[in-house]
């Protein structure tokens, strides 16, 4: 029997809330103890990602007695490989040069992709390709769902066989300007090359794995089983977020809340399982 394999994947762009203490317990909890459980720092973004927010996300799990079964990795140190993989897609003719500016892109926008992003409307297709120019590389969506026959559905841990909107996402960004990489492109090689055979995360990511699906068919990698969780809500009914202010760990820590209380807690939110709606449910 494969050995269950989870990670809890965190971006030290801010303080670590309650809503990653649902994400981590859900993880840890599924990995149980025969389980191999993993921590990985999702730090590719040179703006936003800080040491000192690595240093106190380290701290806070720690606090929480939630450890990593393998050394720790980082997205940072791992650059070449998603290159690599990267050159790929590139050989094969799945990802094209773009020099449109962000602004350029809102502008002439195809609408909005199922994680709200905006769809990409096209321009730079098929233009030849200007090196010295800063550009992104962009996946070719049509020629890659040709490829496939469509897009690839998955499973949910809870049964349930999920279909796939890569197509409504339109050519997503697999490499960036400042560092080449992408979210998509290394969280899907991350997974497989960990080999995570359960991802779990946030209801808030759940539209994204349609376009990780695409990717590990491309490129000949597992496909995972995934288990988006309920997200923890804030008393307006909101999802807690680092940008919107959420009260930190180390706050509640400060406040006299115990690890074992917020443990506790996140499981509650826990009971309750993602709502998938039923038009998603292949199997409906
Ligand atoms: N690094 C992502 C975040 O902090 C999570 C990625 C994932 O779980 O797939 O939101």
């Amino acid at each position: 029997m494969t050995r269950f394999c989870t990670r809890f994947a965190p971006s030290p762009t801010g303080f670590l809330h309650f809503g990653h203490v649902v994400s981590a317990c859900h993880a840890r909890d599924l990995a149980g103890d025969a389980g191999k459980f993993l921590i990985r720092i999702e730090d590719i973004d040179p703006q936003r990602c800080l040491p000192r927010f690595e240093t106190a996300l380290l701290e806070d799990l720690d606090w929480l007695g939630v450890k990593s079964d393998a050394p720790i990795v980082r997205q940072s140190a791992e650059l070449p490989f998603y290159h690599s993989i990267l050159d790929r897609l590139r050989n094969e003719n799945l990802v094209y040069p773009c020099t449109c500016s962000r602004t350029q892109v809102q502008a002439h926008a195809k609408g909005t992709a199922p994680d709200g992003s905006a769809v990409y409307g096209g321009s730079c297709r098929g233009k030849s390709f200007e090196p010295d120019r800063p550009h992104v590389w962009r996946l070719d969506m049509a020629e890659a769902l040709k490829r496939l026959g469509g897009g690839p559905s998955w499973r949910e841990f809870s049964g349930r066989t999920i279909v796939n909107r890569a197509a409504e996402f339109g050519d997503v960004v697999l490499g960036r300007r400042d560092n080449g990489v992408s979210y998509h492109l290394c969280v899907t090689c991350d997974d497989a090359r960990q080999g995570v055979t359960h991802v779990t995360r946030g209801a808030d990511l759940f539209e994204a794995t349609s376009v990780h699906r695409v990717l590990q068919e491309l490129l000949g990698f597992p496909q995972p089983l995934y288990s988006h969780h309920a997200l923890a809500l804030d008393a307006s009914g909101q999802k807690l977020s680092k940008r919107d202010g959420a009260e930190s760990l180390r706050a509640l820590r400060e406040n006299g809340h115990t690890a074992a209380g917020l443990m506790a807690r996140a499981r509650e939110v826990l009971q309750s399982r993602m709502i998938i709606p039923a038009d998603r449910c292949a199997d409906r």
